[in-house]
């Protein structure tokens, strides 16, 4: 099979039928064999009967429903898992990504050799309120992740080597760094194609302002696990030395302070009314606390069953 197209939704009932009609096009014009994954991610509107009744028409269509609103990354996951094409694009169901895109996006990895190419919404239909955080938060995410050439992290509209969706695992709301996580995963041929992207025709947007606090934490996550996820102690250890030496340093000032004052015959001073002593004493507790933070880590990891999981490429 050519293609399958991931599609996660969630209250999109008007969309659907329009899109797979479009879809549905695109494919038959240029004659891929293909198929379609909806993935409805507990729509409480009428999505699933809307799924069931386009299935009829046309046999390519697969879906999954889930019992509860999960997420897009969940869904996204879900329908990775059971893609069967040798590409896999994902879309949003909203129709603010148009279908017309597929076919230079199949070319892009079937024939330039790219593992994964992101959609760039360079002109977007959004709010401002939207546009204006995003361009932050991709410049963000480009330094964090060290891929310089994308523009546009969290756009719907991608393009996947069938493997590479078998080899990442997207969860929680991680869909935002999937280019990040294919990277993490060895896959280094990452593109950039700009789209066409439209208002949303119906329905309203899934998420709110506070994706963005919650983009730069996962970010922070993804950032931390990739260096040190397999080794917490280089992480934690190197910051509760950083602390135990501070704490060394006012420990002995502390000391020399008190031996100085002594041995002029300054009039007596207590070691807790200088600076230094409330230093040393913050410093080493949470020195302290960093190592053991380390140690409880390297525990963990030590019983992860995938602490010893690669992925090897070829083997003689
Ligand atoms: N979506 C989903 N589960 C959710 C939220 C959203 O499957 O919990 C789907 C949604 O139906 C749409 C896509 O994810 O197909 C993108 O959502 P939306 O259009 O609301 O995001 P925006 O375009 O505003 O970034
Ligand atoms: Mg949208």
């Amino acid at each position: 099979m050519d293609i399958s197209v991931v599609i996660p939704l969630y209250n999109e009932a008007e969309s659907l039928p329009e899109l797979e009609a479009w879809i549905r096009r695109v494919m038959e014009e240029h004659g891929f064999s293909y198929e379609i994954l909806f993935i409805d991610d507990g729509s409480t509107d009428d999505s699933w009967e809307v799924i069931q009744r386009l299935r009829e028409d046309n046999p390519a269509i697969r879906g999954v429903s889930f019992r509860r609103n999960y997420g897009k990354s969940p869904a996204l996951n879900t329908g990775f898992a059971r893609a069967q094409g040798d590409v896999v694009i994902t879309m949003d169901a909203d129709l603010q990504d148009s279908p017309d895109e597929i076919p230079e996006l199949y070319r892009m990895i079937k024939e330039d050799g790219y593992d994964l190419v992101s959609g760039w919404k360079q002109k977007r239909y959004d709010p401002l309120s939207k546009t204006l955080p995003t361009k932050l938060f991709n410049a963000t995410a480009r330094r964090v992740s060290g891929i310089h050439n994308l523009h546009d992290f969290n756009c719907g509209l991608k393009a996947y080597r069938g493997k590479v969706v078998k080899r990442i695992e997207v969860y929680g709301d991680m869909h935002r760094y999937i280019p990040y996580l294919a990277k993490l995963a060895g896959f280094n041929r990452i593109g950039e194609k700009v789209v066409h992207h439209q208002a949303r025709k119906y329905g309203k947007t899934k998420f709110g302002l506070d994706r963005f606090v919650n983009g730069y934490l996962d970010l922070a996550t993804l950032w931390f696990t990739g260096k040190f996820g397999a080794k917490p102690m280089h992480f934690f250890g190197l910051l509760g030395s950083l602390m135990f030496f501070i704490g060394l340093v006012a420990v002995i000032l502390v000391g020399a302070i008190k031996l100085w004052n002594l041995h002029h015959g300054n009039p007596y001073t207590l070691v807790t009314s200088s600076p230094y002593f409330y230093i040393a004493l913050v410093t080493m507790i949470l020195g302290t606390q960093l190592f053991l933070t380390g140690f409880l880590g390297e525990l963990v990891v030590r019983n992860s069953t995938r602490r010893n999981e690669y992925e090897i490429e070829t083997e003689l």
